[in-house]
């Protein structure tokens, strides 16, 4: 089965790895800062926090913004849960925007109604690659003294008006799972330009240890002192990850011109077919792309999916509306609240995507999609 997306490791990056596990360090070593730095060379200057995981990078950021019980975060349903979930488990208010029908990114005006006096964050996603007009949503969020939260799990070297994804919102999360645009296995980062977001979100990532003498409550407890002001967890990507992230990042260039070739690959293929809609884009963007999302219309999205899986294409649907999970249903959200995300979700299907499938198989889906789409 021809996956959706898999992961590109080369010789350079078991060697850095190798390195790694060779050195005095395992987890929280020279690795870590290294790759931050990377990262941060790559998102437009601004540091970034390394963490474990896509959704740990959400936690964390929701914790540096400081969300919590009665606060609300208007986010988008046309993504993966964890967008949601990780403002609900601090104990926030998730109020679902409607997406644009056409890229299924966050509608500016759709979240504009959804924003009240409690909005703490709004958290757009940037759904396949292409940037949800970040700028519209930077200033949408400050108008009303809320946060712009960016999840750019699927756009880490995505640029909008020539700015590189990373350099317009508050907080910028990054996810590193092993289908996305690159890799440390899990992993993830939390970019921002704010200081005091910064220190919050290293904070959370490392139990609340505060080590800082200067912002002690019993400084002279001893050399050995450190103290807990607020919670937290231990998010903290380890050496080993963080010297593959270093080493996959030289690479994010070509990753991104290689997924655009295919990308273009696909539109060229697809673009004619009745009964099928190409994915739409932006004139501000040049995207990392990292989804292929293909719609299929008249009610044929199930039936072209189960034709395709059993022609060997390992397509995906992205996503179920997250208020269609039950965890949501149970809290008393209701189907049709966002009518454009579920209009997208009952078409959408994600063709491969990743920079080691070749032209001769992109070659191949083209031709299996338009025998499913024939019903041939
Ligand atoms: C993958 C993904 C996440 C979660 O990232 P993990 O690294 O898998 O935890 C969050 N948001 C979106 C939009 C994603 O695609």
């Amino acid at each position: 089965m021809l996956p959706y997306g898999r992961q590109s490791i080369d010789e350079a990056d078991v060697e850095a790895v190798v390195a790694a596990l060779r050195s005095d360090w395992l987890t929280t070593g020279p690795a870590v800062e290294a790759f931050e730095q990377a990262i941060s060379a790559h998102v437009g200057g601004a540091p970034a926090v390394s963490v474990t995981s896509g959704t740990a990078a959400l936690h964390v950021a929701y914790a540096a913004a400081g969300v919590g019980p009665g606060d609300e975060v208007v986010t988008t349903p046309l993504t993966f849960v964890a967008t949601a979930a990780a403002a609900a488990l601090h104990g926030a208010t998730v109020v679902f925007a409607d997406v644009e029908a056409d890229t299924g990114n966050l509608d500016v005006e759709a979240a504009r109604a959804a924003v009240t006096d409690r909005t703490r964050v709004v958290a757009a996603v940037d759904y396949a690659g292409l940037p949800a007009s970040p700028d519209a949503f930077a200033a949408l969020a400050h108008e009303h003294g809320a946060l712009f939260l960016e999840d750019a799990a699927h756009s880490i070297g995505s640029l909008w008006d020539g700015r590189p994804v990373g350099s317009f919102a508050d907080l910028t999360t990054l996810s590193f799972f092993p289908t996305k645009n690159l890799t440390t296995a899990e992993g993830g980062a939390v970019v921002t330009a704010d200081p005091e977001l910064e220190r919050r979100a290293r904070g959370f990532k490392n139990h609340g240890l505060v080590r800082d003498r200067d912002r002690q409550r019993f400084p002279d407890e001893g050399p050995w002192h450190q103290e807990v002001h607020e919670f937290g967890l231990n998010y903290r990507l380890p050496d080993v990850l963080a010297a593959l992230g270093t080493s996959q990042l030289r690479r994010l260039e070509a990753f991104r011109t290689r997924r655009a070739e295919i990308h273009a690959r696909y539109d060229e293929g697809l673009r004619d077919l009745d009964g099928v809609l190409t994915p739409a884009r932006r004139a501000e963007a040049e995207p990392a792309w990292h989804l292929y999302p293909l719609r299929v219309l008249d009610g044929r999205r199930r039936e072209v999916f189960e034709a395709l899986r059993a022609a060997g294409i390992g397509v995906q649907v992205n996503y179920i509306p997250a208020y269609w999970h039950p965890v949501f249903a149970d809290l008393g959200y209701q189907r049709g609240q966002c009518p454009n995300a579920e209009a997208y979700y009952e078409q959408e299907i994600s063709l491969p995507l990743f920079p080691d499938l070749t032209d001769a198989q992109v070659d191949r889906v083209v031709d299996e999609v338009r025998r499913a789409v024939a019903g041939r």
